[in-house]
């Protein structure tokens, strides 16, 4: 078969590193301990220096090497500094002596908002490629995270890579068309000269970014971008061999990005063949077996003829862009049910009937994903450290990684918990399906309550969908209805800016006009909110999993994993009152009024992070102006 000319062998595989060669590299440092070296390694590395009599930080490239101190233990004769902030220092140390002097395969790291995550995971790479020549892949679930790394003057040696939609093809036979439709997509004998020159020097701007990205230290890509490339063969596109180390933030959503991985659904919608061609789909109440027996015999079958008329099609160079889609699509469904079945009969995976557009799909699900992880991500590298401010107690177990040595560490938060109240003791009721009829009305009378009570400052509120939310803003008091604005599901991300814009006393008879208060939808993740934007945040209904998922409903009712679902809902609340405080100076306070969230809470302290703990009903700080 002739491969598409847009190709590049993956880069060298990195050798993995001993404990031995590591310490042994660390010798180049003075200190009487390993530990001692190892915050000399640190200090040599930290991307941000300081004046030593002065206040001026800068990114530490752009001042002389010979002006910078060897370590912060010496000042005398240097002008500037690696400049720390609270427990940075301590936690890379921690970080690198687990895993390279204790020599454990996995660091999670427990670390809430303001630890200056980036810099902390970006100095851990750069200490194991400038002592052991080895690299790094950083990882995060979302785009806007990378595109702040982009951003950030410190984080100067590291390559972003997004998936090909994001990039433009510069090639004037299709200047502007996004490179996944792009002429050498199409067309397999296309060879252009961007491809292999890095994109900093008017290279391809996805595949030059690849092809530089695979000899840099440190390759920062969202975790879809890293799955897929577990799967990418050598001879088939650009990609990125295993590396010694790969870093991931905000590790508590890689379970729902390994489901969209792994899982798939079946119908006209979603599987891009001629079903006039396939044999009637199994009806509502047919048994799982039934329907697997369809799939292999029947399915299968039309879509392994129709990829290889399409595969035809794309050795003649010839191919329509929708077909090369089609095709790529074919062999993603393809891979994924060869995936499913050869995991299917050892293991439980959740089956549901749905309809879409008048057609009826079935989605599997693995009820469990952990055994996916290792060929997906962990595979990927020899040492792996997951971050986030909410690591639940059975995370290694969940995705994958309680065979291999762990070590833990915990960054206490440096926001002051009296400035961050957690307040529980306004619950009104529970938003169960039983009682949510009873309890909207009180709860929206108490979310206007507290608007009042905070009149001139803004709030979001988190509700969990957008039937809540409209329920609520319904039964809103009208002068509060008219200082709150409902979230657009069509453009989430837009009417959250239009309210942060708007002055709190805004006022307006729409749902898309006031200024006050914020109704949301699945913003208790990646969004932030500092100071005057939100002062306060209000939990109206605890975000458990939907029972009604099949998946959800075999984890809780039939295998009794109460605490898994008790975490989940957790893990998002603590994640929400983390929206609004946002810096050390910052203050802002966060009502739980749904009881279901507050007995969870006070039931599970196990399950809870220190700092969230910290904050729950504590005395209010003297130094903030609360609202009477
Ligand atoms: S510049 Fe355009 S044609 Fe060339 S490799 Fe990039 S996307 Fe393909």
């Amino acid at each position: 078969m002739k491969t598409n000319m847009v190709q590049q062998s993956r880069d060298e595989p990195d050798q993995p590193v001993s404990s031995d060669e590591f310490k042994a590299a660390l010798q180049k440092y003075e200190g009487q301990t390993n530990r001692d070296r190892l915050a000399r390694a640190v200090d040599a590395v930290w991307p941000v220096v300081t004046e030593v009599n002065g206040d001026a930080v800068r990114p530490r490239q752009q001042v002389a090497e010979t002006d910078i101190g060897n370590c912060v233990d010496e000042t005398a004769g240097f002008a500037w500094m690696p400049s720390y902030r609270e427990h940075q220092r301590r936690v890379v140390i921690d970080v690198l002596e687990i895993l390279y002097i204790e020599d454990k395969d996995v660091c999670l790291l427990s670390s809430p908002t303001g630890s200056g995550k980036s810099l902390l995971l970006n100095a851990t790479a750069r200490v194991v490629n400038s002592l052991v020549n080895r690299r790094a892949f950083t990882s995060t679930p979302l785009n806007s995270l990378i595109d702040q790394m982009d951003d950030d003057e410190f984080l100067d040696d590291i390559i972003t890579v997004k998936g090909r939609n994001n990039y433009q093809c510069i090639h004037p036979s299709d200047s502007g068309t996004p490179v996944d439709e792009a002429i050498c997509q199409t067309e397999s004998d296309f060879d252009c000269r961007y491809k292999d020159q890095p994109h900093t020097s008017g290279g391809c701007p996805y595949y030059g970014r690849v092809y530089a990205g695979q000899t840099n230290s440190n390759v920062v890509t969202n975790l879809s971008y890293l799955m897929a490339n577990s799967m990418i063969p050598s001879e088939v596109d650009a990609g990125f061999s295993e590396r010694e180390l790969m870093l991931v933030d905000e590790i508590q959503s890689v379970e729902d990005f390994a489901l969209l991985f792994v899982g798939f659904t079946v119908g006209e919608h979603n599987v891009p063949v001629d079903w006039d061609r396939v044999p009637n789909m199994p009806g509502k109440r047919a048994d799982q077996e039934t329907v697997i027996e369809w799939i292999e015999n029947d399915l299968l079958r039309v879509v392994t003829e129709q990829m290889e008329e399409l595969s035809a099609k794309e050795e003649t160079g010839m191919m329509a862009s929708k077909e090369k889609e089609q095709l790529d699509d074919l062999r993603r469904f393809n891979q994924k049910v060869a995936n499913f079945l050869g995991d299917v009969r050892e293991h439980e995976w959740a089956m549901t009937h749905d309809m879409i557009g008048g057609k009826r799909k079935i989605e599997f699900e693995p009820i469990t994903v952990g055994r996916f992880l290792h060929g997906y991500l962990w595979s990927q590298s020899h040492k792996i450290v997951c971050s986030s401010a909410t690591i639940p107690p059975s995370f290694t177990e969940e995705v994958g990684l309680d065979s291999m040595d762990v070590g833990r560490v915990d960054v206490p938060s440096t926001f002051p918990n009296k400035r961050r109240p957690v307040i529980t003791s306004e619950a009104v009721g529970k938003m169960t399906m039983s009682e949510r009829d009873k309890t909207i009305p009180k709860m929206a009378d108490q979310i206007g309550r507290i608007a009042d009570v905070w009149a001139g400052h803004k709030g979001i509120v988190h509700c969990n969908s957008y039937k809540i939310a409209e329920r609520l803003y319904d039964r809103l008091p009208n002068d509060v209805q008219r200082r709150t604005q409902l979230q657009d599901g069509d453009d989430r991300e837009g009417s959250l800016a239009s309210w942060v814009d708007q002055d709190p006393d805004e006022s307006s008879r729409y749902r898309d006009g006031g200024g006050q208060l914020f109704l949301s939808v699945g913003m208790a993740e990646g969004v932030s909110l500092d100071h005057d934007q939100s002062r306060f945040n209000i939990i109206a209904k605890a975000p458990y999993e939907y029972l009604g998922d099949d998946r959800v409903s075999c984890r809780v009712n039939d295998r009794g994993e109460f605490k898994w679902y008790v975490s989940k809902m957790l893990i998002d609340v603590m994640q929400a009152s983390g929206r609004t405080m946002r810096a050390k100076d910052d203050w802002c306070a966060t009502y739980i009024l749904d009881k279901s969230a507050v007995d969870g809470i006070h039931r599970n302290t196990d399950v809870l992070e220190g700092w969230f703990k910290e904050s729950v009903d504590v005395e209010l700080s003297d130094d903030v102006p609360w609202p009477e």
